[in-house]
């Protein structure tokens, strides 16, 4: 900024790409400022589009399509398609014995991570691609329930001190490129410009549902769950 060559502008909405069909190219971008709702072009050579996975998506269908139906770029019939997520909420968590002398302050606690470990090195699990586990421990804190204690200086002082220790852990498995997992523009719903907004269809495939399953019995056998 300091050469003056870059200018932050925080509240304006990109709403298309400009495209010169004469030449084949991506002339610039038009922005609304989303405070005066005034509307601009800006021009340049090269153009990146940051505006994240799904809205760099969206923009390329708000754009050129006088050019493409689709938008710019659907000539490939893969602009909106392959959507992925991870693939998880399935994990494990259960509560730890003893400990109890130790706490977080002045240890830097901080979470593990289990790096994929299924399906490398020549390994074959009925699933391809596999899973990371995020987790951490911590100990319980005053909400946890004391079923024998239910008012006064006891129940004060019992949560007064930290409870015992738990340890949980999520899995974040890969899931497959599919085709029909998509985003597309909206055809009734639309943004306060009128602009459509975006609307998701994205499933589980079979190979991720085969990989959802193996991840907590592979975790721990006490605890698992999967939302
Ligand atoms: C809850 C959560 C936890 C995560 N945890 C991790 C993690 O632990 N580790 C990790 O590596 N990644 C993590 N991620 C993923 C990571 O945050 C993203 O992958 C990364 O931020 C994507 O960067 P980006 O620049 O592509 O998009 P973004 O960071 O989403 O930036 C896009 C920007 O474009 C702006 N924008 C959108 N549309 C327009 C428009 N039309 N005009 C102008 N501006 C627009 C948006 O306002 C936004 O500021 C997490 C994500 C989430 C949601």
């Amino acid at each position: 900024m300091a050469t003056v060559n870059l200018t932050l502008r925080p509240f304006f909405e990109v709403r298309q790409v400009l495209y010169y069909n004469n030449r084949k190219r991506a002339t610039g971008v038009e922005v609304v400022d989303a405070e005066t709702n005034k509307t601009y072009q800006y021009t340049a050579d090269v153009i990146f589009l940051n505006a994240s996975t799904f809205n760099s998506t969206w923009l390329l269908m708000n754009s050129a399509t006088d050019v493409w139906e689709g938008g710019l770029g659907s000539a490939s019939e893969e602009l909106g398609h392959n959507a992925m997520d991870h693939n998880f909420r399935v994990g494990a968590e259960g509560s730890v014995e003893g400990f109890d002398d130790k706490y977080y302050f002045d240890r830097c606690p901080a979470g593990f991570y289990i790096p994929r470990f299924r399906n490398v090195d020549g390994e074959e699990r009925p699933y391809l691609r596999g899973f990371g586990y995020q987790g951490s421990a911590s100990r319980e804190g005053w909400n946890r329930e004391i079923a024998e204690l239910n008012i006064g200086k006891d129940l004060k002082n019992a949560l007064s001190t930290p409870g015992s220790w738990r340890i949980g852990m999520t899995a974040f498995g890969e899931m497959l490129p599919d085709h029909a997992n998509r985003i597309a523009l909206a055809t009734s719903l639309t943004d306060k410009w009128g602009l459509p907004v975006l609307s998701i269809s994205v499933e589980l495939s079979e190979n991720e549902k085969k990989m959802r399953s193996a991840a907590p019995s592979r975790c721990c056998r006490r605890s698992a769950w999967s939302m």
